[in-house]
């Protein structure tokens, strides 16, 4: 059987995973990647999106992600994100308020000027990718 390969997401404010895997799946920016233990090293930026991985014991396991980088080694990939919480732990209801007041951010005329979209359009993005996560079959 392959080795695990250790997978550590962490953030500025928290360690979300810490722990050996089967197999890692990474939104990076050039695409979805996938890694297993003995692959060529290599660094990316990653999008919004999911981590998907499977534990030590085959079950599979999903991860929100929000901005930053991997650095896969051949033993151990570590994500440095901007935010991440486990599926487990998203409060749905606090995204659907987040999509909601981006959403109203984004198409209220009166204050376009004000308005800097580019955070609003990122803001509205993770709320979006955390509730597909939850909403996913599993
Ligand atoms: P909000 O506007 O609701 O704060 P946000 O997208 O601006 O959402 P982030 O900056 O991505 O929030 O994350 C800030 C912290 O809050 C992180 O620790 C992140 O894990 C957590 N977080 C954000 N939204 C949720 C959510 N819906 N459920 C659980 N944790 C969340």
């Amino acid at each position: 059987m392959a080795e695990n390969i250790i997978l550590e997401v962490v953030t500025p404010e928290k360690e979300v995973v810490n722990e050996p895997t089967q197999m890692v799946m990474a939104p990076g920016s050039m695409g979805e990647f996938g890694v297993l233990n003995g692959h060529t090293p290599f660094m990316t930026s990653l999008k919004t999106g999911t981590i998907r991985y499977k534990d030590e014991s085959g079950n599979e396991r999903y991860v929100f992600v929000s901005g930053g980088f991997a650095e896969a080694l051949p033993e151990k990939v570590t994500v440095l994100a901007e935010s991440a919480e486990r599926r487990s732990d998203i409060d749905i209801e606090r995204a659907q308020a987040a999509i909601e007041r981006s959403e109203k951010r984004l198409s209220d005329e009166r204050s376009k000027e004000k308005v800097d979209f580019i955070r609003a359009r990122a803001a509205l993005e993770r709320a979006k990718q955390r509730v597909v996560l939850v909403g996913t079959r599993v």
